[in-house]
């Protein structure tokens, strides 16, 4: 007897995506993948979200060629959910749909001013300085004396620090040459890195807090008094009292020891953004932790200057038309990664916007382990199904060895120690894709 096909197409190329399609491909050659992006290139926040100086992260991609290069593993580049086809579509085609789809919108603030210019959530600025092709046009004023960035967590601390490293100190990153030039001729002398609760409660990690203290051009800065006295507490975690030796640290650091000043400020709770049409402001409440953990404001507030600011709060799943999803935690409803028969989810699009990259890859392997266990292949059409729509649309699909054509055009174009020149712009990218 002839075994049927086991169809999965696995939506979003980045890690969450690429550790399902390894785990889903590994085994049986039955079991046969389409990775789709609807980006021209695959990895996704490995390439538009890590950090342009974070090199080492970005070589975990090593590992997706190797799933690339399967025989039973596809990547479908500039095919777009919602733009190029439907889930329906999709879900008639594939035995399995997986939404690896992550989390590419900001969570509001939602203080007055918000919507001013010059206030710029941390995926739009992280996705311009990374080259994404959807915010190459954001073109920030960074003609400014101060920022604010907003946020206790590692893209904070990311955005603070690309903001304050030299031309020199980013010369082996790939940081998009348009951010290069205005974040390099910027005036900006004062950068608020604001906490709304304590040190203590922080979610940045201990290497990257340690990258902020050393940077050639900027002292980071921290108020002595609001670090707490039993920072060698043995109820602290190894990462809290790492963050504190840290602090502690940098608490005796003067504003005049550099000429830039990372002010890493912490029990200040953004209450609005200032300013008529562009931000020059952000008045922030004065707060306590309370015994349960929460922020509590003190009635006592101030005002710092800032003709931007980044709020780096964390983000959301872009919902899709007929998916349930959970508004709270703004990602998509789910049981264990199963979001009805036939529909499943990972990663960020599952659990919301936490863990390193290396969390993607037991998530993936579940997912994967739960489609393999429970759906049967039933002689849907798959991979010819979806050519046929490719075709019958006209649509420029980008497939891995076409990505890489574009992969080599940007590591040639590279300029001195700097791995690669991004290219930003897709329709440059297709046209390299099919040279
Ligand atoms: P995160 O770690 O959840 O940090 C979000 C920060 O925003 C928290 O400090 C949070 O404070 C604060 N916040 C939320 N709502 C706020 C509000 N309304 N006003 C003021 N502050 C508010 O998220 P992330 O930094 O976006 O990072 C996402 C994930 O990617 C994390 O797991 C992170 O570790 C990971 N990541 C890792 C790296 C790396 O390994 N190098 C780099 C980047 C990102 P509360 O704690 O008080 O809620």
């Amino acid at each position: 007897m002839v075994k049927k096909t086991l169809w999965v197409a696995v939506i979003g190329a980045g890690p969450a995506g690429y550790y399902t399609a390894e785990a889903l491909s590994g085994g049986d050659d039955d079991v046969k993948v389409d990775i789709i992006d609807a980006l021209p290139t695959p990895y996704g926040l490995i390439r538009a979200g890590v950090a342009p100086d974070h090199q080492s992260i970005k070589n975990v991609a090593r590992r997706y060629e190797a799933t690339n290069v399967r025989d039973n593993v596809r990547f479908v580049g500039n095919l777009a959910l919602g733009r190029d086809l439907t889930l329906k579509e999709l879900m008639e085609l594939y035995d399995a749909v997986v939404l690896a789809t992550g989390a590419p919108k900001d969570r509001p603030l939602g203080i007055d001013g918000e919507d001013l210019k010059g206030v710029i959530g941390s995926a739009a600025f992280v996705g311009w300085y990374n080259s994404h092709p959807g915010f190459t046009d954001l073109n920030p004023d960074l003609n400014v004396p101060s920022v604010a960035v907003i946020g206790n967590g590692n893209v904070a601390v990311d955005v603070a620090r690309v903001l304050a490293k030299t031309a020199e100190e980013m010369e082996t990153s790939d940081l998009a040459d348009h951010a290069a030039e205005k974040i390099h001729s910027s005036p900006i002398k004062d950068i608020y890195l604001l906490g709304r609760r304590g040190p203590l409660e922080a979610s940045f990690t201990p290497k990257e807090l340690g990258e902020l203290a050393n940077l050639h051009n900027c002292v980071a800065l921290v108020d002595p008094e609001q670090l707490p006295s039993n920072w060698e507490d043995e109820t602290l975690t190894g990462a809290q009292k790492k963050n504190m030796t840290i602090l502690r640290s940098m608490s005796d650091n003067t504003p005049d020891m550099k000429p830039i000043r990372l002010h890493i400020a912490f029990y200040r709770r953004p209450m609005a953004i200032l300013g008529q049409e562009v931000a020059c402001g952000l008045r922030l409440e004065h707060t306590i932790v309370t015994v349960d953990g929460q922020c509590e404001g003190t009635g006592e507030s101030e005002v710092i200057p800032a003709g931007v600011i980044v709020p780096c709060i964390g983000y959301r799943t872009t919902p899709i038309q007929d998916v349930p999803y959970n508004e709270d935690r703004g990602h998509f409803d789910n049981v264990d990664g199963k979001i009805f028969d036939g529909l499943y989810c990972a990663g960020w699009a599952k659990r919301g916007p936490s863990g390193t990259i290396g969390t993607n890859k037991p998530d993936g392997q579940e997912i994967a382990q739960k489609i393999l266990s429970e759906v049967t292949p039933s002689g849907k059409k798959g991979r010819a199904g979806l050519d046929a729509i490719i075709k019958k649309r006209d649509l420029q699909i980008v497939t891995f060895q076409d990505w890489k054509k574009i992969d080599a055009a940007e590591q040639e174009a590279a300029e001195g120690p700097s791995p690669r020149a991004k290219i930003a712009d897709v329709e440059t990218m297709v046209r390299i894709a099919k040279s």
